[in-house]
């Protein structure tokens, strides 16, 4: 049975105020989105004005905005299972997306983030080795899942020598990890924390 059917046979939600429904103001149509939400046709309803290509209104959580973009052809977007209208999952926005609405991010989101995180180290590494290598690269590395190179390693040990020169120098006993300025991301590597705790 179509929507016209359905939607002849029981009250509806939007007949109790039609003009919400049209409204010109973003506040009216927000309140009219929520309405729809909890209307047993959404679903059907948004069908019905995607396919009719019904332009003003809300329809089925739909407004004419979210319907442009749904005709315009673009696989960018989708509606989920309640009614809303969102990125495409496969992207970087639906991946935040998913946190937006409470939900644990999908695989293919969680792939394409992934992604984006390690071409961006590779990105940050690639700067420490025109440095000629650094104890950042050594941690980009290791966050890489990859050995270090001799560039970065000499960082790391060239750090280490230094800082026992310098305790040498001083006759000090060495100052707790958190006084010599060693980060988190330090801390928790332990090739790091323990070339520094020797010092
Ligand atoms: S989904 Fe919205 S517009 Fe469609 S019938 Fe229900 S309340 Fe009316
Ligand atoms: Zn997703
Ligand atoms: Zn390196």
């Amino acid at each position: 049975m179509d929507f016209a059917a359905l939607g002849a046979r029981r009250p509806l939600p939007c007949r109790a105020d039609p003009d919400l429904f049209f409204a010109d103001n973003i506040t009216d149509r927000g309140a009219a989105v929520r309405i729809c939400r909890g209307c047993p046709l959404r679903a059907p309803c948004a069908e019905y004005a995607l396919e009719q290509r019904e332009e003003w209104g809300v329809w089925g959580g739909l407004t004419r905005a979210d319907r442009l973009e749904l005709w315009s052809g673009s696989d960018a977007w989708r509606v989920d299972d309640e009614g809303r209208l969102r990125r495409a999952c496969g992207t970087r926005q639906a991946y935040f997306a998913h946190f937006t609405f409470g939900e644990e991010p999908c695989e293919a989101c969680t792939a394409v983030q992934d992604e984006h995180v390690r071409a961006d180290r590779r990105r940050r590494l690639e700067g420490e080795h025109a440095k000629g290598g650094t104890v950042t690269g050594y941690h980009l590395h290791r966050r890489l899942g990859e050995a270090a190179c001799a560039d970065c390693k000499r960082a790391v040990a060239a750090t280490s020598a230094a800082r026992r020169g310098g305790q040498q120098a001083t006759g000090g006993a060495a100052p707790p990890v958190a006084a010599r300025g060693i980060t988190g991301g330090a801390r928790s590597d332990p090739a790091t924390a323990q070339a520094l705790l020797a010092a």
